[in-house]
């Protein structure tokens, strides 16, 4: 059983300007590292097939597809708010993310593979229902967890989300499915401030202050993740994988390394063979130093990977 590794080399046309840290050199880096390392050649490498229509209203309302479309401009960048902006090949990209994952999902639950990770961008996981911001377009890790429901072996979904910021979107799409447990450790009081104090049984959120160490990260996923996973018993994993609460990453304040994102996804891949055959769908999310995120994204593989 084989890790896929899916991506697309459109989605590094996706570009908010050269300011910007959700940059198309992140997908780059990445690549660059599993290349040298030589981890590369033990994945199963995809490129991705764009979503459909259908696919992406299974998360979103038309009104929020329809709009994007009209707002992404023929050249030149449109802001949608402050940080999130289209260019002419923003929803091509979006649309191969959101496709990757569901790609992804086809993959791991006929069996082809074991696990997946989609390499892609735009991120997803702040988009809501009916709303685009901090980066994010299409929910891809929602798009394809509802793809996975809508299959005859899935009936329970879990998604965590170790992301710095949290996952205000997957909240927003599933906060009223209750099949679908949503789990995120996340820095706050931080953006995005949507959210963070909803009550919902499937909805478990755990704060993290900034500069708090990395033991307070690995205790919330092994004192409050780990009983919530073993009791909902998902039939597969969602990661809403960002790697922007690394020390070295500009955009925040926590403070893990590669070997928290490799302890946790060993956790993960623990609790999966506990639950699910192993089956996990990782999607890239936030990570905004490059060189960080490649080693945090190559420990994350070598688990999912066994190597
Ligand atoms: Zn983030």
């Amino acid at each position: 059983m084989t890790t896929a590794f899916i991506s697309h080399a459109d989605c590094s046309l996706h570009n908010m300007g050269p300011e910007h840290p959700e940059s198309p050199l992140r997908l780059l880096a990445i690549r660059k590292v599993l290349e040298r390392t030589g981890l590369m050649q033990d994945l199963a490498e995809y490129s991705a097939i764009p979503a459909s229509t259908l696919q992406i209203e299974q998360a979103h309302s038309r009104q929020h597809r329809t709009g994007l479309e009209r707002q992404q401009p023929e050249e030149g960048i449109f802001h949608a708010d402050d940080d999130t902006a289209l260019c002419p090949d923003t929803l091509n990209a979006a649309t191969l993310a959101a496709g990757a994952s569901i790609q992804a999902t086809d993959l791991v639950l006929s069996g082809a593979s074991q696990n997946a990770f989609c390499s892609i961008r735009p991120p997803g996981h702040h988009a809501e229902q009916n709303l685009a911001m901090g980066f994010c377009f299409y929910n891809n890790v929602a798009i394809g967890a509802l793809h996975a429901l809508q299959q005859p072996s899935v009936q329970r979904v879990a998604i965590v989300d170790f992301d710095v910021h949290h996952g205000n979107g997957t909240v927003d799409i599933f906060k009223d499915r209750p099949e679908v447990l949503v789990c995120s450790t996340f820095q706050h009081p931080y953006y995005p401030e949507r959210y963070q104090d909803i009550q919902r049984d499937n909805i478990l959120n755990c704060p993290l202050p900034a500069y708090s160490k990395p033991a307070l990260f690995r205790h919330a996923l092994e004192d409050r993740w780990l009983p919530a996973l073993q009791t909902h018993k998902p039939d597969i994993i969602f990661i809403s994988a960002g790697f922007d609460a690394h020390a070295e990453d500009p955009m925040a304040d926590l403070e893990l390394t590669e070997e928290d994102y490799r302890w946790a996804t060993e956790l993960l891949t623990d609790v999966a063979r506990q639950c699910c055959n192993g089956r996990i769908v990782s999607v890239l999310e936030g990570g905004y130093n490059p060189v960080a995120l490649g080693f945090s994204v190559q420990a994350h593989l070598e688990v999912l990977a066994g190597c």
